[in-house]
């Protein structure tokens, strides 16, 4: 009996299935069910919510999200040692755990999932980066998911929550803040995952937002966000003279210093300038 459920010790599910983890699949497990049902927390009210699971490898958030109370988890892992355990997890909570072996970059998860549906992941980071890209720019808004709550590493939590003026604000910070509410929810030293890994982690807690938060078009926000940020020591009538001949007028026009850079610049003048650049090419 481990507190939180029924089921045994993850340190004693770790030994009886063998699972020493693998470096290759970012594996650096959460031991303790207190801080993974605290995890589960903060992904809000669980109850009458399907959640998406991403890498649950020997199952303590699956169990920290099952025990609070989430309607149905569909748990996607590419670890294949894993599944006889994720599997002992299900006959403890019947109905209520799904889980799929395989690449989540590689899965379609929507044919298993009824709305509400919140997303709660543990992940190797360049994946989870990944994931979060591909979650952030669906082709329609609002999204399959009400809410995000995902482990970075700290340094990439803080570049999703970063405001101008700041070395970490760039491209994720406006991808996540135009169509969501994105914070920090918890700062978790090395120590608390096994084997520790090199670097801090941080739980960031994402909401969707109804409709984006300024108007834009997000093919052309895009183009001009990256455009800036490739060359973001640059003045940004340079950095953004391949967009149109007049990026100077457009630049103006709506408030940006043609002489500004591009980590001095806020969401809501980025959204101006992209619906600017669009005006001028109907
Ligand atoms: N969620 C567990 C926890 O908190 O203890 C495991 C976390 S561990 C950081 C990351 C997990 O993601 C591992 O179990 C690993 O096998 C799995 N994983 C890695 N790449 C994956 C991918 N592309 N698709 C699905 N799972 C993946």
């Amino acid at each position: 009996m481990s507190g939180i459920d029924d089921l045994p010790p993850l340190r004693a599910v770790i030994d009886r299935f063998d699972l020493a983890a693998k470096k290759s699949l970012g594996q650096n497990f959460l031991l303790d069910l207190n801080l993974t049902a605290k995890i589960a927390r903060l992904a809000g009210d669980l109850t009458g919510a399907d959640v998406l699971e991403i890498g649950p490898g020997p199952g303590g958030l699956t169990r920290g999200l099952l025990a609070e109370g989430a309607r149905h988890v569909l748990a996607i892992e590419k670890d294949p040692r894993c599944l006889p355990a994720l599997q002992e997890i299900a006959h403890a909570y019947p109905g209520r755990l799904t889980v799929i072996g395989g690449d989540a970059l590689e899965i379609d998860p929507l044919a298993h999932l009824t709305p509400p549906i919140k997303v709660a992941a543990n992940l190797p980071y360049n994946v989870g980066t990944e994931l979060l890209v591909r979650w952030l720019t669906p082709p329609t808004w609002p999204p399959f998911w009400d809410s995000l709550t995902l482990m970075f590493q700290r340094e990439v939590a803080q570049r999703i929550v970063a405001t101008p003026g700041s070395k970490a604000y760039g491209r994720l910070a406006l991808l996540a803040q135009w169509r969501t509410d994105a914070r920090i929810v918890l700062e978790l030293p090395p120590e608390a995952f096994s084997p520790p890994p090199k670097v801090n982690s941080a739980v960031v807690h994402l909401t969707a937002l109804p409709a984006p938060r300024y108007p834009a078009n997000p093919a052309t926000l895009n183009k001009v966000v990256a455009a800036a940020f490739n060359q973001r020591r640059k003045m940004l009538r340079s950095a953004l003279r391949s967009l149109s001949p007049e990026i100077e007028d457009h630049l103006t026009s709506v408030g940006i210093k043609p002489t500004e850079r591009a980590e001095q610049v806020g969401l809501e003048e980025f959204c101006a300038l992209a619906r600017s650049l669009d005006a001028g090419t109907e």
